[in-house]
């Protein structure tokens, strides 16, 4: 059951961490092997640079139609690699990634078309400007475990939009969701090299960012960031780096409790915890605490956990023992000094797999490990609050800024502490799911990464801005050229002070030193 993944060099086994059960292997993908893929992908994305957007769209749509036709295999895989319920496989992975290979199927076109820049008064002297978007080439995506499906194919689905190939090598917990990734665009006849899915483990990752990719689209831990922004740093690869997150959750006193309540239960113990955006703190008006508190204790204790047999769990297993045993750690340390367990607060043995009970954590502060560090596990820990700016100062006292959600009846007030808190997403009276929706950007600030995924700001990462600009007086030469001379430099001088004003009555006093500039003789 706690084997490592990896059993030798060459291998990964994958188990059901909810039974134990040996589920399959995959191979470790070599340095050499990522290197030669790397160079494969380079020749089959220069055709499909130059396909259009709807020859792309029609093979994307393909793949979606294979997956949602195969979504209870697919949905069980997922739910037996991860331990997380065939429920979530669908609502938290199926179902989204279907919405978001729809929208860029159909989208991506509109979304990179062509866009000309407003140049003002350099449009009096024949200039015009126009941005195009252009494949950048190939896309290395290194993606997690807690989402196996959606993270990575999200990330292929837009990199093959945007006339990409890609590079593909999921977490050493989940190869056999990655190779299905694979097989999917095999069934549909995606032409050869556009997408390799390389499994292996961190050495396969770091041979990845090593391969001179035009850009790394890493998913995963801060500190694992930091080693993929540093090898990528060698060879001046971009990046774009989602990372890990410690989001709070600001209960308001005039918050629906009960509907508060229930989203403080799923945002936090949803795939057990083990979600970049999970509700990780949740801080509580002292007016409402002691209702608020009761009902998520409540609602936390109707959780059903175990093995996903017959549709009849809410929580099932965390996927892994790494990440176990860094919630019993937090755990452990919030007990030593103080915190109160009003629930779960242990592992479940009775079960067999690696299941932590859903647990409730109050008398806690931001000097606890569970409120400073990203625990990514079915842990709530509460702490009250008396007024919005004490609110805000512990909302914004850490250093990741992923996302945090604000709960009110009153949505100019969450609008307004919205804005004051330093978050890539704050959402009003609800939380977690905006990675759901394709047009809506995704991205941390602070420690929780840079770039974007999904939105134009996400596909915009995935392609090449060129500033293409034309001068359309093409029979004169420009009065900057050869032939200085005084008049020139007093030309030159006028200019600055008008051209370059901020008011359009200075600037239409140009137009004479303009044309006097433009009759100046030139080589
Ligand atoms: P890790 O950082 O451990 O691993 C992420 C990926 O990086 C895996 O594929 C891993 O391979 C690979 N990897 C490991 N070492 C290296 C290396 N030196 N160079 C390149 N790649 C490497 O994260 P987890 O898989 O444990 O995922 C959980 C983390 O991901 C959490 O912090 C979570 O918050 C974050 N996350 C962030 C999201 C966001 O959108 N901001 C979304 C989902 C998760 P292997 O597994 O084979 O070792």
């Amino acid at each position: 059951m706690n084997k490592p993944s990896a059993v030798s060099d060459t291998l990964l086994v994958s188990f059901n961490p909810a039974t134990g059960e040996e589920l399959g292997t995959a191979p470790i993908a070599t340095r050499d092997e990522v290197f030669e893929a790397v160079r494969i992908a380079r020749s089959a994305a220069s055709s499909w640079s130059r396909t259009s957007f709807g020859e792309r769209g029609a093979y994307i749509l393909k793949a979606r139609k294979e997956m949602l036709g195969r979504l209870d295999d697919i949905a069980s895989l997922v739910s037996r690699e991860t331990g997380k319920p065939r429920v979530e496989a669908v609502s938290c992975e199926i179902l989204p990634i279907a919405d978001l290979m729809s929208f860029f199927a159909k989208r991506a076109g509109a979304l990179l078309r062509p866009e000309r820049v407003p140049l003002g008064k350099f449009n009096w002297i024949g200039r015009s400007s126009w941005l195009v978007y252009k494949p950048l080439g190939v896309i290395g995506i290194i993606s997690p475990w807690n989402f196996p499906l959606s993270i990575p194919l999200g990330a292929v689905t837009m990199a093959l939009m945007a006339g990409n190939a890609v590079v593909l090598k999921p977490s050493e917990f989940t190869p056999l969701v990655g190779m299905e990734i694979g097989r999917l665009f095999d069934s549909i006849g995606l032409p050869q090299g556009l997408l390799t899915v390389l499994t292996g483990d961190g050495s396969t990752g770091s041979a990845l960012c090593e391969a001179e990719v035009n850009k790394i689209v890493f998913t995963g831990s801060v500190a694992t960031g930091k080693k993929v922004m540093a090898a990528a740093a060698q060879n001046l690869t971009p990046v774009v780096l989602e990372l890990g997150g410690k989001d709070a959750m600001v209960v308001l006193e005039d918050a629906d409790i009960e509907v508060a309540a229930s989203g403080a239960v799923w945002g936090a113990f949803c795939n057990s915890g083990q979600i970049c955006a999970a509700v990780e703190r949740c801080y509580v008006h002292q007016s409402i605490a002691q209702q608020f508190i009761q009902s998520v204790v409540r609602k936390t204790q109707l959780l059903r956990q175990g093995p996903d047999n017959r549709f009849d769990v809410d929580v099932g297993a965390m996927t892994n023992e790494r990440q176990l045993a860094i919630v019993e750690r937090h755990v452990e340390d919030a007990v030593s000094r103080g915190a109160r367990i009003l629930c779960g607060g242990k592992r479940k043995l009775d079960k067999g797999g690696l299941f932590f009970a859903p647990t409730v954590l109050t008398e806690v502060d931001h000097t606890f490990a569970v409120l400073r560090e990203e625990t990514f596990g079915p842990i709530l820990p509460i702490m009250i609050f008396h007024d919005d700016e004490e609110a805000v100062t512990l909302a914004n006292d850490s250093r990741y800024g992923l996302t945090a959600s604000v709960w009110t009846k009153d949505l100019a007030r969450g609008r307004r502490l919205a804005e004051l808190i330093e978050a890539g997403t704050v959402a009003i009276n609800d939380c977690v799911y905006t990675h759901a929706i394709p047009q809506a950007p995704w991205g941390g600030i602070k420690q929780s990464g840079m770039g974007y995924t999904h939105s134009r700001l996400g596909l915009r990462e995935l392609v090449v801005t060129e500033h293409i600009h034309i001068n359309r007086l093409r029979r004169l030469r420009d009065f900057w050229w050869y032939g200085y001379s005084e008049t020139t430099y007093r030309v030159l001088g006028s200019l600055a002070s008008t051209f370059t004003s901020t008011s359009w009555w200075e600037k239409a006093r140009s137009l004479p030193a303009l044309l006097r500039a433009q009759r100046l003789p030139k080589y």
